[in-house]
């Protein structure tokens, strides 16, 4: 259903992608050559985007863009801290599932006879559980309740997405355009649809990976384009709504998301870089249409360690978001 229009691949080992005309803002139309002494990443740097920028974003849309891009970090910053990028060091990560001195600990027996030992940790706002099934140790670790707006992680997505689209697409994103200059935007969207998926929790891979995708049929029910960003650990999804070529679609987004995300990749920049293939959880589909504070998507941090295999596994615990009833679930990969 869909193709790639465009990927832009960048990790560790690669040198910097520059994208883009030298001095033409592809956003307000400046040409001023003092007006872009800034470095503009295209993907956040926050992020983990080390290597891939932008010559056509102005030192004045890179000062607006911030704002939309330090939204977007607050909401996944407790999945970079697991994920290992964010903070450079070992000792500056969140301790995730350690008890502090100052932590309660309780022994407790439940129902099942199952052995649970509980802590709790005061003072950011989060806390850590301990408990045992059979041989399954599994840390709970609720997230410090961080608030983000929304609408402008949504827009931080879309920047990027802009960003990425080839000459030939611009004319059809003129609304787009518009929209994200206007950092206050007055538009009544009931919903902006985000997919978020993950892989390799707590060991993120250096890479940054910016898709376009295009429907192949005009006239199929879809959105014309998907945006998918990979990121270390994490994915994002959005459709990127051009100006008319969804006119026979419902205006209401349908849950078009890509199941199943595949990125091959290189694992280090030694002599001989492995290949490897990322695969991306099953997304959880994020209304991020709101203009006021919100609590970011992740509840809690899951952490099972079973000590018979000593396999382990972490899982994101999304918080419920009631408007997604009523919605679809698509799931196309492209081909
Ligand atoms: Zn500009």
């Amino acid at each position: 259903m869909y193709e790639v229009l465009r990927q832009i691949k960048a990790g560790v080992g690669g040198g910097i992608i520059k994208l883009g005309e030298r001095h033409v803002c592809r956003f307000c139309g400046n040409t001023d050559p003092r007006r872009f002494r800034q470095r503009a990443h295209t993907f956040p740097e926050a992020l983990g985007n080390h290597w891939v920028i932008s010559r056509d974003e102005c030192d004045d849309c890179n000062a607006k863009f911030s704002k939309y891009e330090d939204a977007l970090v607050k909401a996944v910053g407790i999945i970079l801290t697991v994920g290992g990028e964010k903070g450079k060091g070992h000792s500056s990560r969140r301790q995730t599932g350690r008890t502090g001195s100052a932590s309660t600990v309780r022994h407790l027996r439940d129902a099942d006879g199952n052995r649970r030992i509980s802590t709790r940790l005061r003072g950011d706002g989060s806390s850590v559980r301990l408990a045992w099934q059979r041989d399954v140790l599994t840390i709970r670790h609720s997230v410090a309740p961080e608030k983000f707006v929304p609408r402008y992680a949504y827009k931080a997505l879309t920047k990027m997405a802009y960003a990425l689209l080839p000459d030939e697409e611009l004319a059809n994103y003129g609304q787009t355009r518009t929209w994200l200059l206007d950092v206050n935007d007055s538009e009544d969207f009931p919903v902006l649809e985000v997919a978020l998926s993950f892989t390799l929790l707590g060991n993120a891979p250096p890479l940054a990976v910016g898709t376009l995708l295009r429907r192949s049929d005009p006239l199929a029910p879809i959105p014309h384009i998907l945006f998918l960003l990979s990121i270390g650990s994490l994915c994002f999804q959005i459709d990127l709504r051009s100006d008319h070529l969804e006119d026979h679609l419902p205006p209401i987004p349908i849950g078009q998301t890509v199941e199943g995300w595949r990125i091959g990749c290189a694992t280090n920049s030694g002599p001989q870089p492995e290949p490897y293939v990322l695969t991306y959880s099953k997304p959880s589909i994020l209304n991020w249409s709101s203009k006021t504070l919100r609590l970011q998507p992740v509840e809690e941090l899951l952490f099972h360690k079973s000590m018979r295999t000593t396999a382990a596994e972490f899982k994101l615990v999304m918080r419920d978001e009631p408007w997604l009833e009523d919605s679809g679930d698509d799931a196309d990969v492209p081909g």
